[in-house]
């Protein structure tokens, strides 16, 4: 099975973790915050905290952002579950924005209409940097900002990529950017996310709420007379154990060397697919290539199938030819959880459509130009094969 995404370790890779494991700390040591501190350098944030998910991270930014029972986030259906559940574990409501069908992202229009026509606005906004494509960020925080939100970007896709000159994860236009470290993802530290920001407040803050709410700083703590002794520690407020080993921290360091070399790999392939898709695009949509505007790191390739009643059975043609594609998301809304809270089929359509015409075909840097060609054949065939029928 060719996989739709899958990560790349090297030898350097190897060496480096097990040299963290050979050390005297495996956990709580310099490579963690050595590793956040990185990314923060390397997409031109002021600091950020490395943890052990994305949805871990997404959860420390929106509590440290004040989300909390009564509060609102609104986020993309086009997600992964993760994004909007966050909100749920601060006791807080959630509700979508429809997306743009170009970009798939939540659309800054809608935004706009729905805010226009709220009894009440968001307290938090979370994009979702859909396949590695920034959402329309300037024009998403000038809404957001406009009403007194907050703004979280979901950039587990994303690190690697660029938007209005600027690499994603800079901030420039959130509060606090997470990025994922899942081995599907751009680069991998086995599970694992961080928080990005500029206000070095709000990061002492995550990490302080990714290590149980325990602080050492001595004007945080109940005052005292004289200094405290060592084994002092307060807990002043409810957090949580989210941190991430120095293995973890280890390989990121070492993939995060390759960052560069990933995202334009995966930026060649995404070009590659669109020539090669090109003689189908009366069956198949593919998506939006870059702009001087917006350099995707190229997370995922989606095409839509024009016939959306064909898509389950060229999926399962595919499959069974070996090719491990793969439909990126099923609306969150419209999961059961989400259903019990009261979302149903239609309250975001554009999201549902794009959904039901949805194939993730395999991207990923390991992935030869032969097995390239063998899955658009693959599709070729699915698609012209009177054993996939429209159902
Ligand atoms: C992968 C992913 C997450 C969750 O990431 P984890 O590191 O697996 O917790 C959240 N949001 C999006 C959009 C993702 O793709």
């Amino acid at each position: 099975m060719i996989p739709y995404g899958k990560q790349d370790v090297t030898a350097a890779d190897r060496d480096a973790v097990i040299e963290a494991l050979t050390s005297d700390l495996i956990t709580q040591g310099p490579r963690a915050p050595a590793f956040a501190q990185a990314l923060a350098d390397r997409v031109g944030a002021e600091a950020g905290v490395a943890v052990n998910s994305a949805t871990s991270a997404l959860h420390i930014a929106v509590a440290a952002l004040g989300l909390k029972p009564g509060g609102l986030l609104w986020t993309s259906p086009n997600t992964f579950v993760a994004t909007a559940n966050v909100a749920r574990y601060c006791g807080a409501q959630v509700d979508f924005v429809d997306i743009d069908p170009a970009t798939r992202n939540m659309c800054a229009e809608a935004l706009e209409r729905k805010l226009a026509e709220a009894t009440r606005p968001p307290d938090v906004v979370a994009p979702v940097h859909f396949a590695g494509r920034s959402a329309d960020m300037v024009e998403i925080a000038a809404l957001a900002r406009g009403v007194g939100a907050r703004i979280v970007e979901d950039a587990s896709h994303a690190v690697g990529g660029a938007y209005a000159g600027r690499p994603i994860g800079c901030c420039a236009w959130s509060d606090i950017c997470v990025f994922s470290f899942h081995p599907v993802k751009i680069i991998t530290t086995a599970e694992g996310g961080a928080a990005l920001a500029n206000d070095v407040e709000l990061v002492d803050r995550m990490r302080r709420l990714s290590s149980h709410g325990v602080t050492r700083d001595p004007a945080l703590m109940s005052p005292r007379a004289g200094d405290p002794p060592a084994w002092v520690y307060e807990q002043i407020e409810l957090g949580f154990n989210y941190r991430m080993t120095e293995l973890q921290a280890a390989l990121g360091l070492s993939q995060l060397e390759r960052l560069d070399a990933y995202v334009r790999r995966r930026r060649a392939l995404a070009e590659r697919y669109h020539a090669l898709l090109e003689d189908m695009s009366d069956a198949v949509l593919r998506p939006v290539l870059d702009s001087d505007r917006s350099l995707s790191a190229w997370h995922l390739y989606v095409i839509e199938l024009r016939d959306r009643t064909r898509r389950d059975a060229v999926f399962r043609r595919m499959r069974a030819a070996g090719i491990g594609v793969n439909a990126h998301y099923i609306p969150v809304h419209t999961q059961p959880y989400y259903r019990r809270l009261g979302f149903k089929d239609g309250d975001f359509p554009v999201a549902e459509r794009y959904f039901a015409g949805a194939l993730t075909l395999p991207l990923h840097p390991g992935l030869t130009e032969a097995e390239q060609d063998a899955v658009v054949a693959a599709l070729g065939t699915a698609l012209g094969d009177p054993a996939a029928p429209r159902d």
